[in-house]
């Protein structure tokens, strides 16, 4: 067992914790201000991480997955709403194309995605299907050579700016709920028949301009197929296990940035005569939070250095997803406590760490979804 990072990893780390650094005021202004993040999101575009893991014959990096999940624990500490968008863009739509395309959607979709010059969108959850997809009811009929789509998609991050979404849809009725499904590229820009919603007023990461699309008749060309016709469930379940990964790596994220900023505090303020340092119900939360901050990033790196030797990894996501987020979640808690009541006031960050690490226990799987994937692994042949 190794735990040395490779030169190229500490760099990657290196060049993330510098681009986070170079945004981290620009990002507290523009949450205050409800703007969205395009500075941000062009300045690591240009830093080379939309395309981190890529592969570089199409535009991008090249580098491995624990790179990514090293560079996403540094980002989401100064924007998670841009690490979010990012991460939706990299790793669903991205590596869905780099694992499941032809050549030529690869040759079409990813240079301007690894670039950060088009923003990519995933659109799996609908108004009456969740945590299971099985039952999304967009449907994806044939016509002529190509595809209409006729449904509403809710939730999706970055849908009122993407150039591309990656869409799931019922495209054999006939089928049972898990199969039939299939997932389809979509141009936003230029398909007639999509519908943006208005941006949704979420609690946290605000920037992350989240909507619901509408397909009304939305015709597809046949090249807008991703793999084969009915895989699109499998597809993109296996899509979500990246996924965990990075929302993982983001909650770490989050968690340092919030255990950074309440122990900054507790260092400086004094009660009863001297700092709160000294106290040690103050140190044993800051402790706590020490510890559950580095579990979580270890399994976190775990799941992502699985996935870079080609072996299983799904439970090892759940597990990195479900701990990263609870921790990030008890962070911001405890790091808001530490703050006393300054730490509820917008001009001290606990407070946007509390509302952007809530959201982590929901998307890309809620966490009681992860424990079910975990049980399942643990009751196998039992
Ligand atoms: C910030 C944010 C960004 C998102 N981005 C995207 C996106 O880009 N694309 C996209 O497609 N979706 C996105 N989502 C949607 C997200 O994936 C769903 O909200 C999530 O999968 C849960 O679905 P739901 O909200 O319909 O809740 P439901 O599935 O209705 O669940 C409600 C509650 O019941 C629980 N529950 C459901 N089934 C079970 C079960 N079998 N056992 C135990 N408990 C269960 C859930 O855990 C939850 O607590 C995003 C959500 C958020 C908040």
């Amino acid at each position: 067992m190794n735990f040395s990072l490779t030169p190229e990893q500490e760099a990657v780390q290196k060049r993330a914790r510098d681009a986070a650094q170079e945004v981290k005021a620009k990002a507290v202004q523009l949450e205050r201000e409800g703007r969205f993040p395009r500075d941000i999101l062009d300045h690591w575009a240009q830093a080379g991480f939309f395309g981190l893991s890529l592969p570089r014959e199409y535009g991008g990096g090249g580098q491995d997955y624990v790179s990514y999940a090293l560079a996403q624990m540094e980002l989401a500490q100064a924007c998670p709403s841009s690490a979010l968008m990012l991460h939706v863009s990299h790793s669903i739509f991205g590596m869905g194309l780099h694992q499941f395309g032809a050549d030529s959607q690869k040759r079409r979709f990813l240079p301007p995605v690894a670039a950060g010059d088009a923003l990519a969108a995933f659109a799996l959850t609908e108004p009456q299907a969740g945590s299971d997809p099985s039952r999304l009811q967009t449907i994806a009929s044939r016509e002529g050579d190509g595809w209409v789509l006729t449904g509403q998609k809710n939730f999706v991050t970055s849908g009122q700016i993407a150039h591309f979404a990656l869409v799931a849809a019922r495209s054999d009725a006939s089928q049972a709920p898990q199969k039939g499904i299939s997932l389809f590229i979509v141009d936003l820009k230029i398909t007639p028949g999509v519908q943006v919603g208005p941006v949704e007023e979420k609690m946290g990461l605000r920037g992350a301009r989240s909507v619901s699309l509408e397909f009304n008749n939305a015709q597809l060309p046949a090249d807008s197929l991703l793999g084969e016709a009915g895989q699109g469930l499998k597809m993109a379940l296996a899509l979500m296990d990246h996924a965990r990964v990075g929302a993982a790596a983001q909650a770490v994220g989050i968690g340092k940035a919030a255990l950074n900023a309440a122990l900054a505090y507790a260092r400086g303020r004094e009660q009863f005569g001297q700092p709160l340092t000294q106290f040690q119900s103050i140190q044993f939360k800051l402790a706590d939070l020490a510890a559950a901050l580095e579990a979580a990033s270890l399994l976190t790196l775990k799941a992502a250095w699985l996935k870079d030797q080609g072996r299983p990894f799904t439970t090892a996501a759940a597990m990195a997803k479900k701990c990263a987020t609870d921790t990030a979640m008890a962070a911001a808690q405890e790091g808001l406590q530490i703050l006393g009541g300054y730490g509820y006031l917008r001009d001290y960050p606990l407070e946007r760490y509390f509302r952007d690490a809530r959201a982590g226990q929901i998307y890309e799987g809620t966490n009681e979804i992860m424990r079910l994937i975990i049980a399942r692994e643990l009751l196998k042949g039992g």
